[in-house]
């Protein structure tokens, strides 16, 4: 069974969302007509709009603003510039955002939007005048109740506070509410930038019982040391008593048997802008990172990293998707044969969505809370969702990726089915 897209390249991510629906509908039943309406993007805008750039020219960019479902609540999901944005990979990423929130329980639906241009061209003031234009063509149809974005690829809290400002602009009042992932002084909350990696700390936690490891002492490997990565090892070893082996980045990896300190490691990373050379550790490649022998693999990077080729090889108990789409399918059924307890990316890395949702619910409250309370929430989700997708993956006898799209679809459809079809 296949939920994630495959070894090819050449895949269409909206056939793959597509696909895993179907898989789902078959294993719960669900019939032709609510399988149609979870396979179909509520709303979809396209925008072409001009932008004035710094040489006095002006360029037409093509976005897009797809809200997948909005059964649960207002959508959700990130902003993306980059130049391979495409429909149809927007309409996927929404679709996943939807079961992502789903998963965790969050009273949100799903959305994803899109800029096709290369922002590592353009300068901040191209950048600003490109957010502020497309926040305006897509004003319409976002709101705090309605759909609320946030930082995606090459998009981030400055973005935000550009997206934030132009809509409290036009509405003629701040309006913090309609975007997530902002600085703390405009609305953002406390714990957004260590979500990630903490919820991921949580949930492997959660799991190592029914994996047959033992978090204090187990040994974790991350690949890709950097937001997600570096704070989930952090988070194990400082409260959990894990010990980090292997750490790697886009330069390279480095291993110690007898633990590397996430602390200096993250303190030679920030001064070397690499974990590659670190004192008294050898350097692996990524490749040999992946097939280490240890309990907690963490790929925290790129996609389609585990793949049939070195599926069986990875030596690890748990492998934890603090990245988007790390595992191919053909990867995730050789790790299910080889017992290997996978915490699927819906799940493991839904850490950040959650704060976002905390944010959101702070802004519209109007009332901030401490860190130690967003800390606190964040682990009782995290902890909830772990044993909802545990108990369906016992009871269904499937993986745990495969249970979390039954748990997440299955929500979905019951609110469609008790919302009723209008009129
Ligand atoms: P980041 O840029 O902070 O870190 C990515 C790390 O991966 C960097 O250290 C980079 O050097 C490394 N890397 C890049 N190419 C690599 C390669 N070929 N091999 C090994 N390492 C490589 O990004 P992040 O925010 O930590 O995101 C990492 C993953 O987590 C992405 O898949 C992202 O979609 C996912 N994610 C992040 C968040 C979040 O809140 N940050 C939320 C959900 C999912």
């Amino acid at each position: 069974m296949s939920l994630v897209p495959g070894d090819g390249a050449q895949i269409n991510p909206f056939e793959t969302a597509r696909k895993q629906v179907d898989i789902v509908a078959d294993l719960i039943g669900l019939d032709d007509g609510m399988r149609a309406m979870l396979k179909s993007p509520k709303r979809e805008l396209s925008v072409n709009f001009p932008v004035r750039m710094d040489d006095g020219s002006y360029r037409v960019f093509n976005g897009y603003r797809v809200q997948y479902n909005m059964a649960r609540g207002p959508s959700k999901g990130g902003i993306r510039y980059h130049p391979q944005v495409s429909l149809d990979e927007v309409r996927a990423l929404a679709a996943w955002m939807t079961w992502k929130c789903a998963v965790v329980d969050l009273p949100y639906g799903g959305a994803k939007g899109g800029v096709i241009c290369d922002p590592k061209k353009m300068s901040k003031g191209e950048l600003e005048r490109l957010t502020r234009r497309f926040a305006s063509e897509i004003l319409p149809i976002i709101g705090p109740e309605m759909d609320i974005p946030a930082p995606d690829v090459y998009t981030d809290s400055q973005t935000m506070a550009w997206i934030m400002d132009t809509y409290s602009m036009q509405k003629g009042y701040s309006v913090p509410g309609v975007v997530t992932g902002k600085p703390i002084s405009l609305g953002g909350s406390q714990g957004r930038g260590e979500a990630t990696g903490r919820g991921c700390a949580y949930v492997i936690r959660e799991a190592a019982p029914h994996a047959g490891v033992k978090v204090k002492g187990a040994s974790l490997a991350v690949q890709g040391f950097g937001n997600a990565g570096s704070i989930a090892a952090r988070i194990l070893q400082d409260e959990q008593g894990a010990k980090l082996v292997a750490a790697s980045d886009s330069k390279g990896g480095v291993y110690k048997a007898d633990g590397i300190n996430v602390g200096a490691l993250e303190a030679h990373k920030a001064k070397t802008g690499s974990v590659t050379g670190f004192a008294g550790a050898k350097s692996i490649s990524n490749a040999e990172l992946l097939e280490t022998k240890v309990d907690v693999l963490i790929p925290a990077a790129l996609e389609n990293q585990i793949t049939s080729k070195n599926a069986d090889k990875i030596q690890a108990k748990i492998v934890a998707e603090a990245a988007n789409g790390p595992t191919v399918p053909e990867a995730d059924t050789i790790l299910f044969q080889k017992r290997i307890t996978v915490l699927p990316d819906i799940l493991a890395n839904a850490g950040g969505v959650t704060v976002s949702y905390f944010e959101w619910a702070q802004d519209i409250q109007g009332y901030f809370w401490p860190l130690s309370e967003v800390t606190n929430r964040l682990e009782g989700v995290m902890v909830r969702s772990y044993n909802d997708v545990h108990k369906v993956a016992e009871e269904k006898r499937v993986h745990n990726r495969t249970a979390a799209y039954v748990l997440a679809i299955q929500r979905v459809a019951d609110a469609i089915r008790m919302r009723g079809i209008y009129p």
